[in-house]
């Protein structure tokens, strides 16, 4: 499997920093205030048995759930980050990089810097932008095929107790963004798991989006889980955007910023429901909606 589990040491280093932290202020501290640190400690260490796996096509997609992954950590939870190809297509005017493998290795020294900067494991793998789509069958198939066996082994590695990926929608369209979404949700519905885990998709609500974007948006009612995170989260996340110096210019980094503010601070996923009833005809199914 041409995987790179890059372990990073971020999480370990905030999570000394706080424990020593909290060692250094207990003399100054009441007994209650020594309870609740003792309290937020034991949150913290029972969210450190959650998990968290996102999945997604390009170095910088995570970034849509950015401030969300940054509040997972911050509350004790581990984080996975699958990338699933080398962005290698990713031309801007102004990073200076023709299409190949001198960007592709760029953005792979980005996205560690991201995964970084959010505190998140980070399975990088070597699939090409678009899946060399551009090759035809046999150069699509291999790389997709390949996808779906490493995302396999990732779950059976990892055992998520969440998998966040993109929708039917592909937030932008985008077609590796539709197949980052289709293979994760093939592999969780390819078998039992050991541990079931609950699947979201990211998705931009469509009443937030005007008609030139009608087809990049998920209808309100099916985002049913909506997720705020604080101003805190929001400043790692920009911090993490940030390190796609080939992608996102700054004063672009600074308008999401403004926008995420603006819808709220909260993430909308619209969570995969398992059918609750059977039925041996198509017109007699119990209501879907
Ligand atoms: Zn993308």
């Amino acid at each position: 499997m041409k995987i790179t589990l890059v372990k990073h040491l971020n999480k370990i280093k905030r999570y000394w920093i706080a424990l020593l932290s909290i060692t250094l202020l207990l003399p100054i501290l009441g007994i209650s205030d020594l309870h609740s640190a003792i309290d937020d400690n034991s949150d913290r260490i029972q969210n450190n048995e959650k998990k968290i796996l996102a999945v997604f096509a390009h170095p910088d997609d995570e970034t849509i759930v950015g401030p969300m992954l940054a509040k997972y950590v911050r509350e004790g939870v581990d984080v996975t980050i699958v990338t699933a190809t080398d962005g290698r297509f990713g031309v801007t005017e102004w990073s200076g990089f023709s299409a190949g493998d001198d960007l592709a290795d760029a953005r792979r020294r980005e996205m560690q810097c991201a995964a970084d900067a959010l505190g998140a494991n980070l399975y990088h793998l070597t699939y090409e932008d678009q899946f060399k789509a551009a090759e035809g069958f046999d150069g699509f198939i291999a790389q997709s095929r390949g996808f779906l066996d490493d995302l396999h082994e990732i779950m059976e590695e990892v055992q998520p107790d969440v998998v966040i990926t993109f929708g039917a929608d592909g937030f932008s369209n985008h077609i590796d963004h539709r197949i980052a979404g289709v293979t994760t949700t093939q592999v969780l519905l390819s078998k039992e798991w050991d541990k079931q885990p609950a699947l979201f998709y990211a998705g931009t609500p469509s009443s937030l989006l005007d008609d030139n974007w009608k087809y990049q948006g998920t209808e309100d009612q099916y985002l049913t889980v909506r997720v705020p995170y604080e101003m805190e989260d929001l400043m790692v996340a920009k911090e993490a955007a940030l390190c796609h110096a080939t992608q996102f210019q700054p004063e672009f980094i600074e308008m999401w910023f403004e926008r995420m503010q603006e819808r709220s601070n909260t993430i909308y996923l619209r969570p995969f429901e398992a059918p609750k009833h059977s039925s041996d005809d198509l017109f007699s199914y119990p209501d879907q909606y």
